[in-house]
């Protein structure tokens, strides 16, 4: 019998093997445009931080006087008594924002998913997926115990011929003990990997004719789609249809935390029912302070302005790779397939001193590792020119070697 240890080298050795090794790399400097790994300064292409204002003064001074009001932690869950005012705040905050009756938070977007999606489904329901959707869902749908379907990416009649195998499921319970099953859907507006949009009208249309819940994970569209940068659902005006929308205060927003807005029932039913809620201690209110005050400034024309950069910064880097498809969002995924490939890809442009992370399995299917840039208002023109001079060439080849 080899020992504990053995055995875990043994098989880190067989993860190493595949190319999916993962490793941290320290971080030396605050998130940025610009960090500093291993001595060196390079510049960020790996940050979800879209807004740039996760290093941003008036998070940084609401988080401050968070912890002089209420100190470090929160003590003990929020039911316990750990219930402080800055959750409260950024809660109404939230909903108003949202344009919802009402939004709980959670410590992470993670932790959302988790506990929403056990607390409305039990073994007898069904949970429908888009292939591609965050890990937290796949977890959350298995721990639920509801029967789980996945349907092609984004493919509408997929999902269709799974609603009407559902509809079945749902008529042959009719009338017999075991009660009817509540059918859930589940997609992101934004795909976190891909950077697409979901068809979100003909989702809740479809939602809508299978009589179905809808839950979207906003988690890369929140602050950044929509009049009021709700999300890709209120840039398609189908806020209202959407029983569960989530998201994640630690991307656009720059603080930490994850939240559900919807109605006042679905609120107090999670305050009962999310064991990722219950059971875990209150995040730090100075998280909770952060993110309000990010609420603050996309309300503010500071909000437009840095939503604005970002979008022109997305225009510019696309115009320099002809050979990439139009973007959708600051995620540009740049495929290469092979993993050990992508690695070294990644390891070159560090030496030419951009930091682009290489998404591996089993964040993306194996054999389809890919560069993933992501671009920020905190980032300069000259910054995104460089970074798209330097990839041009790249994306020619790799577009090349598609074609081929
Ligand atoms: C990041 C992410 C989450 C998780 O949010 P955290 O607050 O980081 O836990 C959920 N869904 C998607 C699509 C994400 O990209």
């Amino acid at each position: 019998m080899p020992s504990f240890d053995q055995e875990l080298r043994r098989r880190l050795d067989t993860i190493r093997e595949q190319g999916l090794l993962r490793e941290l790399r320290r971080v030396d400097s605050a998130q940025g445009p610009r960090i500093c790994i291993g001595g060196r300064e390079l510049i960020n292409f790996s940050s979800n931080d879209y807004l740039g204002l996760a290093n941003h003064p008036a998070l940084k001074e609401a988080a401050t006087k968070a912890i002089a009001d209420f100190g470090a932690g929160a003590g003990a869950s929020r039911l316990m008594c750990g219930s402080l005012a800055p959750f409260h705040q950024l809660e109404e905050t939230l909903a108003t924002f949202k344009g919802t009756e009402a939004a709980l938070t959670f410590s992470t977007g993670y932790a959302a998913a988790l506990g929403t999606i056990t607390a409305l489904l039990g073994k007898d329901d069904i949970i429908i997926v888009d292939k591609l959707v965050h890990a937290c869902i796949v977890d959350a749908a298995r721990l639920s115990g509801a029967k789980l379907r996945v349907f092609a990416h984004n493919d509408l009649n997929n999902l269709k011929e799974i609603l009407k195998w559902a509809d079945t499921v749902r008529t042959a319970n009719c009338g017999s003990q075991t009660k009817s099953p509540h059918i859930l859907i589940v997609t992101e507006s934004v795909f976190s990997m891909d950077g697409d949009h979901a068809p979100l009208a003909e989702i809740v249309a479809l939602k809508e004719a299978y009589g179905a819940w809808l839950m979207v994970d906003e988690a890369h569209a929140t602050g950044l789609y929509g009049v009021n940068r709700r999300g890709l659902a209120e840039e398609l005006g189908v806020c209202e249809m959407i029983e569960i929308q989530m998201g994640t205060l630690g991307k656009a927003l720059g603080a930490s935390g994850g939240y559900i807005c919807g109605c006042r029932a679905l609120v107090d039913f999670l305050v009962n029912r999310a064991r990722s809620f219950i059971f875990s201690t209150a995040p730090v209110p100075a998280a909770a302070a952060a993110a309000t005050a990010a609420f603050g400034i996309l309300r503010q024309p500071e909000g437009a302005s840095l939503c604005r950069t970002l979008w022109e910064h997305i225009d510019a880097f696309q115009k320099l790779n002809a050979a990439m498809y139009l973007p959708l969002s600051a995620i540009l995924p740049f495929k290469i397939g092979d993993e050990s490939r992508a690695m070294s890809v990644a390891s070159d442009l560090r030496e030419r001193g951009f930091f682009v992370p290489a998404i591996r399995y089993p964040t993306v299917a194996r054999k389809a590792a890919r560069l993933r840039v992501t671009l920020t208002a905190s980032h300069s023109k000259e910054e995104i020119m460089a970074l798209g001079n330097t990839l041009t060439p790249l994306s020619l080849q790799l577009s090349g070697l598609r074609d081929a």
